[in-house]
């Protein structure tokens, strides 16, 4: 079999991506290679493809015990014996993998670091035919990079002990220079072909706001976004919790995740968002590294982070599956104090003399100027993001919230004089869910308690989204129409006067997250059904809804709408193997979908 025949059989894909092809033509003719590659743009494809093409079995080194049982989930789904080695197996499991992996049963086995120092481990490997190492994840082997893992560094002498020398390949998602220098030398490449693909992920939306009301922001989102899996990011613990406690309470489909957070509980809140039981998990950055979880379709940050590098990773969580997908950023309100105070009071790191030390803060200083910079929203993002990765771009991207504004832009005088002039109309002053309750006509015991059902206004903006009004108050604050108090009641500013007795016009620009997604030839509801059977089968084989298949695959099912096997076939994602076991589930339903309609229509 050839890379073409291997990636469409085992993986379903008829092309591949940029990048992938000369990585893995490299590793076939036994160079070592090193990729950096942003994430979601396809690593894994370049060692499994080559890993089933050579004679003897992979080893790969990953840093989570997640990843790798995601990673082994997924290859067998394919249809690709492999397993991996860690303390989450007890010893007869262990033994009874090393026993199939010595009897030529696997092509791929996933280790972690740690147990490339072991002996037993050495002379297990020795009596193997390893054709290849690959180093996952590969920057954490760098003090510069910011996962570094000592454990990282006994790759190398792992590798020379071995009596042949494999085909080495590195791959990573940390582009700077530094970093890919250390892996170069610290993990042992030798003439690496080093293939270091774009960065853009066309596929992502970048905003930024900075909202007078963060909590409020992020109930607007999360509504906008309702039905959609998505990441929520803090800066610290406490604030994860409050977000949970407050999310929760009001019945998001919400769980949470931080390294507070006992194992068993971390654990089960992941298998929780993984699955699909929960739509948004609200975490600290120590999520998400071993995630691959194709359909998060939007990452949030509540807070800053500290650097453009850990904007990106957390942001690119986002969209894997190619599918458009939402990266926000609410900026404001503490953000820059507290990572300041991170830079200024640093994990203690006794390997680091004084001089040293003051250079990383130097260097942190720097790089959080460039994250404030980006937050300032005065740069196109993306370019901002590109440029600052080293890519030479200029002009407009037209997909964030900064090109946005010059791009498109629509009339909302209506909704400005609705909604001034119900802020005019209450008694007293309200806050900003309650004035878009009163326009939406929600009779609440709050409302009726406060005879606010009986405001002129009263139900004026019924057809809109509550999400909707409620941007478009947070539109009008931003601008200078609207005030708030302390307690986050509105009043009106003088500028709103024009509006409402002179007919001043306000257009607005329009952000990507409201416009409708552009998805007319999906038949959403065969969609939701192809979703619902997936969540069956995939509960029945206790595995995430995506391994089976991706909500890519799944609109690509919708739209294209297959009837026969060799249809099917056709979609990407779809390999025989699948096929074979959930195929006939997927076309029973698309069949039965297409004839409901016709009798609809007749
Ligand atoms: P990374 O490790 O770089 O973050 P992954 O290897 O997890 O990314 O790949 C991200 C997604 O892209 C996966 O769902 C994968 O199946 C898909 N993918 C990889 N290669 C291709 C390809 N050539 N065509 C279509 N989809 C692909």
């Amino acid at each position: 079999m050839d890379k073409y025949q291997v990636l469409s059989k085992y993986f379903g894909y008829s092309t591949f991506r940029e990048g992938q092809e000369r990585l893995i033509d490299a590793l076939l003719s036994g160079k070592d290679v090193m990729g950096v590659m942003p994430t979601g743009a396809g690593k894994s494809v370049c060692f499994q493809v080559p890993a089933l093409m050579m004679k003897g079995i992979t080893v790969v080194v990953s840093p989570l015990i997640s990843l790798m049982k995601d990673q082994v989930n997924a290859l067998q789904q394919c249809g690709i014996n492999s397993a991996y080695i860690n303390t989450s197996l007890s010893k007869e499991e262990r033994l009874d993998i090393m026993r199939k992996a010595l009897a030529g049963y696997y092509k791929i086995i996933y280790v972690a670091p740690e147990r490339l120092s072991s002996e037993k481990f050495y002379s297990f490997c020795s009596k193997l035919d390893i054709s290849m190492v690959c180093v996952d994840e590969a920057h954490c082997v760098s003090q510069w990079g910011h996962d570094f893992r000592p454990a990282y560094l006994n790759i190398k002498a792992f590798i020379e002990s071995l009596e042949r020398r494999p085909v080495v390949s590195a791959f990573t998602a940390t582009a700077t220079r530094r970093v890919r220098e250390d892996i170069i030398s610290l993990i042992g490449l030798y003439e690496p072909e080093r293939v270091v693909t774009g960065f853009d992920r066309k596929n992502l939306y970048f905003e930024v706001i900075r909202p007078a009301d963060k909590d409020i922001a992020l109930k607007r989102y999360l509504d906008l976004f309702s039905g959609r899996s998505g990441i929520v990011y803090c800066s610290s613990r406490k604030r994860v919790e409050e977000l949970y406690s407050m999310l929760s309470e009001e019945k998001y489909s919400v769980t949470k995740y931080h390294a507070g957070l006992d194992k068993n509980e971390r654990q089960l809140n992941q298998e929780l968002f993984i699955k699909d039981e929960k739509e948004v998990v609200i975490a600290t950055n120590a999520f998400g590294m071993g995630i691959d979880k194709s359909n998060v379709s939007f990452v949030i940050h509540y807070n800053m982070p500290g650097d453009i590098e850990s904007y990106y990773q957390e942001a690119g969580r986002a969209g894997r599956d190619g599918s458009a997908a939402d990266c926000i950023l609410l900026y404001g309100g503490r953000d820059v104090a507290i990572q300041k105070y991170f830079i200024e009071n640093p994990e203690e790191n006794e390997s680091l003399t004084d001089e040293q030390r003051n250079q990383v803060r130097k260097l942190k200083l720097d790089k959080l100027d460039r994250m404030i910079e980006y937050s300032s929203g005065k740069y196109c993002l993306r370019h901002y993001i590109l440029q600052y990765f080293g890519e030479a771009v200029t002009g407009r991207c037209d997909n964030c919230s900064s090109c946005n504004g010059s791009a498109e832009s629509v009339d909302v005088t209506t909704q400005a004089q609705k909604i001034f002039s119900c802020i005019k109309r209450v008694k007293e002053k309200e806050t900003a869910e309650t004035v878009a309750d009163i326009l939406k006509g929600i009779e609440s015991d709050y409302i009726v308690t406060k005879g606010l059902n009986t405001v002129k206004t009263f139900g004026a903006m019924n057809d809109s989204a509550r999400s909707q009004i409620l941007l478009h108050i947070d539109y009008f604050y931003d601008h200078g129409y609207i005030d708030r108090d302390t307690k986050g009641r509105l009043l009106l500013e003088k500028k709103s006067e024009a509006v409402l007795f002179s007919g001043k016009r306000i257009r607005r620009p329009v952000q990507k997250t409201e416009r409708k997604q552009n998805r007319a030839s999906v038949d959403i509801r065969l969609f939701s059904a192809l979703k619902v059977l997936r969540k069956e089968l995939a509960k029945k084989s206790s595995l995430p809804d995506f391994i089976i298949f991706t909500d890519l695959t799944l609109r690509q099912m919708a739209t294209v709408k297959p009837v026969s096997e060799k249809e099917f076939l056709l979609i990407e994602g779809v390999t025989a193997e699948k096929y074979k076991k959930y195929g006939p589930f997927f076309l029973n339903i698309i069949k039965k979908h297409s004839a409901d309609k016709i009798e609809k229509a007749e």
